[in-house]
């Protein structure tokens, strides 16, 4: 076991200080200063989305979990997130197909959508209030993936028993306004506050007995006959049956690959009542292109943006190239849709992570078997953290999910 004080993971800059999100109410929750206990069956690293998701579906059993964070709770890349809930995942199924084959590609895109149908659900039964709206999404065509390759990809998820309508020019003209040469749209999407949905699902694991402690870093780790044992900074050691990290793109060091990297990104938000095109309400847009555009609307009408990302993980930091980031974004907004959102009310930069398949890791760390890693990455974090709750606890309940092999760790 390390020294007190140091972390097992590389701490990072996780997001500019003006996400929209930290001006809504209810993202807060309240943790303890220490534990309370010695021995868990559970302990999550990581009080964002997917610490959360974990946490509630593993507090449906009567387990002693413990959730520690470095930060607040909800103070993560989360809070950074523009939450469009996709089921499409960033890799287009023919492209998947290609890198993992087809029927290990299919299960990944209908898993996804599965997923955000079953995150529809928890929200309405736990009637978790985060502005969580049913969305269909429309892909258009863009300098990556043109007409022909959307009409194939089209077919490829039809195929499946995914909902996705081609589109020609010339229709997409019509429903949308829009001038590019094709598109997709389905349905099986969502929106959200990703920050209201953590703290409301944070809120439930703890009527459910589940702890928080922070701010509390866990500085190492040591799998043994019984379990797991975990040094923290503030020089306890807990045990615990499984240990979950969760810790987003702060990913631990024995997971360093190059199937993944951190990357920078560029999000903001315009003002209450930005003038849109009626149907905006109801679609979360993105496009083919690379690096692409997406974006959405929020009950209060504003408009939420993102995209340009940089291969440099550390190119999130520079102000100025930020300023030049949101101009690129209102521009291509201007031509997409025809949108001038003005001078935006928000405007945020985050390190973000990506696959080379656009899957997330969701596994055993190499060489334990009771030490998880959820490395929710791509565009589709929350999606994949569903994914990723599913999987956990169906494995900590002694059970195996049939789509696990799908999000193993690369050797
Ligand atoms: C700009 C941007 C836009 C995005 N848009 C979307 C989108 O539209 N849709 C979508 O689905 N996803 C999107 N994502 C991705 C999504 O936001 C992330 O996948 C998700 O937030 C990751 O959540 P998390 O809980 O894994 O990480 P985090 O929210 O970062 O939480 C991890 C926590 O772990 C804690 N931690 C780390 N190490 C330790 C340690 N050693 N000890 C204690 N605590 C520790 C950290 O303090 C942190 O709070 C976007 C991301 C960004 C940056």
């Amino acid at each position: 076991m390390s020294d007190r004080g140091r972390a097992i993971n590389k701490s990072r800059d996780l997001r500019s200080a003006r996400p929209f999100w930290r001006a809504t109410p209810n993202i807060s929750v309240d943790a303890a200063s220490t534990a309370n206990r010695k021995d868990y069956d559970a302990i999550i690293i990581g009080a964002g989305i997917s610490g959360a998701l974990m946490a509630e579906a593993l507090s449906r059993r009567k387990l002693r979990i413990l959730i520690v964070d470095r930060r607040d709770p909800v103070r993560g890349s989360t809070m950074a997130s523009t939450a469009m809930i996709q089921h499409e995942i960033d890799t287009p199924l023919g492209e998947l197909s290609r890198m993992i084959g087809e029927k290990k590609a299919a299960r990944a895109w209908q898993r996804s959508a599965a997923s955000v149908a079953r995150l529809t659900q928890l929200v309405e039964d736990l009637q978790l209030a985060c502005s969580f709206e049913a969305r269909k999404t429309l892909y258009v065509s863009g300098d990556t993936y043109g007409a022909r390759a959307l009409k194939q990809e089209a077919e490829m998820r039809s195929g499946i028993g995914l909902d996705a309508e081609y589109l020609t020019g010339s229709a997409l003209a019509e429903r949308f306004g829009i001038d590019r040469t094709a598109a997709i749209v389905s349905k099986c999407s969502a929106s959200a506050n990703p920050a209201q949905l953590t703290a409301a699902l944070l809120q439930v694991a703890v009527s459910r007995g589940v702890e928080i402690v922070s701010p509390l870093t866990i500085t190492d780790y040591k799998e043994t006959r019984d379990g797991v044992v975990v040094a923290t900074d503030q020089g306890q050691l807990l045990t615990t049956a499984d240990l979950i990290a969760c810790t987003g793109y702060e990913y631990l060091s024995q997971l360093e690959s190059k199937s993944h990297q951190v990357i920078s990104t560029w999000a903001l938000a315009s003002r209450p009542n930005t003038p849109r095109p009626e149907w905006l309400k109801d679609f979360l847009v993105w496009e083919g292109s690379d690096p692409y555009l997406y974006f959405r609307s929020t009950p209060d009408g504003r408009i939420i943006a993102g995209g340009e990302d940089e291969a440099d993980p550390l190119a999130h930091q520079d102000q100025e190239k930020a300023k030049l980031k949101f101009a690129r974004i209102i521009e291509k907004l201007r031509d997409i849709v025809g949108i001038d959102i003005g001078k935006p009310a928000y405007g945020w930069s985050a390190p973000f992570g990506t696959t080379t398949t656009g899957l997330p890791i969701i596994d055993r760390l190499p060489g334990t078997k009771h030490v998880h890693a959820v490395m929710g990455f791509g565009g589709n974090g929350i999606t994949f953290s569903t994914i990723a709750a599913e999987i956990l606890a169906a494995r900590i309940g002694g059970n195996k999910d049939a789509d696990e092999d799908l999000f193993r760790y690369p050797e």
